[in-house]
């Protein structure tokens, strides 16, 4: 049986919203086998995050070794790193050339805003991590920070896109969902292609983790076989799914569910 492998690297959520058990439980929906290694411990739920504590980078790099010692491991997909140590464990990892998929969501702040990355650490990940990635996926937040560009028109999401694409990553998806407009609008460059993606709003729903699902939708599509282009757009679809079909299991966000039902999870839904 041709089981495709997909190796997450993130923090933990005990709650489940985000972070690598949003990433298995995608993975695992999408058709994917997931590994993975843990970067940091969160505590959280789904009022927030009150605090993390990160995996040394030796411990990061031993979980790593041991799975891409499995054998055949073609992607991988990253979150929360947490420290500059554990990005230069993904650096070394990328330079071995035996990843062909690495998709970075560049993750510096907890959704209620918790800060995640050090200024320090945001600057190694641009310089020491992305010049290795096949793609990276931040939002108008994430790209500020990477590029000191605000985001607020659709023309900014091009120049964000061109300032993160000299720093040799192949592909950037620049998220515009916090934009000033009925539609959240994406935009994918690869230096010469523009791709636009537009999708209805679903703004009055509070669902953490779908940066999580989303580049993790995108790295599972990307493994079995789907164009950059196509996984995006299947990726979103995804999301978008996820999102309309969320519901309230704890005391703040809304829970997106990944049950194996017919018809989705459209059964579960809750308005
Ligand atoms: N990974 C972890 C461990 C987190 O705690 C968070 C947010 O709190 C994220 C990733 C990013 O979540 P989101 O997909 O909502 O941006």
């Amino acid at each position: 049986m041709d089981v495709k492998k997909v190796l997450v690297i993130g923090g933990s959520d005990p709650s489940g919203g985000a972070g690598i058990q949003a990433d298995v439980k995608t993975l695992v929906e999408i058709g994917v086998y997931p590994y993975s290694a843990i970067t940091a411990i969160t505590v959280q739920n789904s009022s927030g995050l009150t605090g993390y504590e990160v995996v040394p980078a030796r411990l990061l790099r031993e979980q790593i070794n041991a799975v891409i010692y499995e054998g055949n491991i073609r992607s991988i997909k990253t979150g929360m790193l947490g420290s500059s140590e554990n990005i230069l464990e993904i650096a070394s990892l990328l330079t071995l050339k035996i990843i062909e998929y690495s998709v970075i969501d560049p993750v510096i702040k907890a959704s209620n805003r918790v800060p995640l990355l050090s200024d320090a650490s945001i600057a190694v990940l641009k310089k020491r991590l992305l010049p290795y990635c096949f793609m990276v996926t931040p939002n108008a937040d994430e790209a500020k920070c990477l590029t000191g560009l605000a985001i607020k028109t659709e023309k900014d999401l091009l120049d964000a896109a061109m300032a993160l694409k000299e720093t040799g990553v192949k592909w950037v998806l620049v998220k515009g969902g916090h934009l000033e407009s009925n539609l959240s609008i994406d935009l994918l460059y690869d230096g010469e292609r523009e791709y636009y993606f537009e999708s209805e709003k679903v703004g009055h729903k509070n669902v953490r983790g779908t940066g999580c699902m989303l580049a993790s939708a995108i790295t599972a599509y990307l493994t079995l076989g789907f164009t950059p282009c196509d996984a995006v757009d299947k990726a979103k679809a995804y999301v978008f799914n996820k999102i309309c079909n969320a519901v309230q299991l704890g005391k703040g966000s809304l829970q997106a569910l990944h049950f194996r039902k017919e018809g989705g999870c459209t059964e579960n839904r809750i308005d």
